[in-house]
């Protein structure tokens, strides 16, 4: 059977227009799915608002115990329930919950290297796709905030990129999957401003030269990386674009 695992950035979730968008066309999505979602921009601002400083090293936030609180309150709460509470206006029977939930993914903290110690981050070890799948077999839509665990009672910010591929790879052994990544643009370009330069599919050998070429960097790199680990582990598709991608 077929499932999708649809990932959105934070500038989708973020935005009261573009989060309607996400909500109708995730609603309209048939079949078992997952949603895995950011909030990185909802947590810099509220870690403002609360007079504390946003530290970011090569795009990734550096969690310090407090900046985990304001992660794990934002993610966790604020936008994981929300997206949960207009998925289920829209008729999806949605339940939210962060990778210590039911134990779904576990990883393990980064340990400084470079001399950069990320603190409160994690990087992922297994998601347990037979749980996941449990649940959607009860039709219940799982909404995953990009917050994990590492089975010694810490929770860790985690990049959601990887946990939407890992999530996939792991029910890629129970459906076929389709993975998804969602964001504000129509999906990767050789120039970002001008969604005419849209590249249609991209090999691993593409890959390797449009990073050469500078066309792929910052955010966009792990992400393509993480579409190519999908398919090397057994996902049946990888899409790159906006929320509305048939
Ligand atoms: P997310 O919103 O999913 O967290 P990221 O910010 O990690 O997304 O990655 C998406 C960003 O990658 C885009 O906003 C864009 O600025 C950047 N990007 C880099 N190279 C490209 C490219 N070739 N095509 C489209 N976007 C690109």
């Amino acid at each position: 059977m077929g499932l999708t695992v649809l990932k959105v950035g934070g500038a989708v979730v973020e935005n009261a227009e573009s989060l309607a968008r996400l909500i109708a066309d995730f609603a309209a999505m048939e079949g078992p799915k997952v949603l895995v979602h950011g909030g990185g921009r909802s947590a810099t601002a509220m870690a403002e608002r609360l007079g504390m400083e946003t530290r970011m090293v090569e795009g990734r936030r550096i969690t310090d115990e407090d900046m985990l609180g304001v992660v794990t309150m934002v993610y966790g709460g604020l936008v994981n329930k929300r997206i949960v509470a207009l998925l289920q206006a829209a008729g999806v029977n949605a339940l939210g919950l962060t990778g210590a939930d039911m134990d779904i993914i576990r990883s393990h903290r980064r340990p400084p290297k470079g001399g950069i110690d990320y603190g409160w981050v994690g990087d992922v070890d297994r998601a347990d796709g037979q749980r996941l799948a449990r649940l959607l077999g009860e039709g219940i839509v799982p909404v995953i905030a990009p917050l994990t665990h590492d089975g010694q009672g810490h929770l860790l910010n985690t990049n959601a990129d990887t946990m939407a591929q890992t999530v996939a790879c792991a029910l890629a052994r129970h459906y076929e999957v389709s993975l998804r990544y969602a964001f504000e643009k129509r999906g990767v370009m050789r120039n970002p401003d001008d969604p005419e330069t849209l590249i249609p599919n991209i090999t691993e050998v593409d890959f390797r030269r449009l990073c050469e070429e500078g066309v792929i960097q910052g955010g966009m790199k792990p992400k393509v990386e993480n579409a190519l680990e999908a398919i090397r582990q057994g996902v049946a598709e990888v899409r790159i674009g906006e929320t509305r991608i048939a």
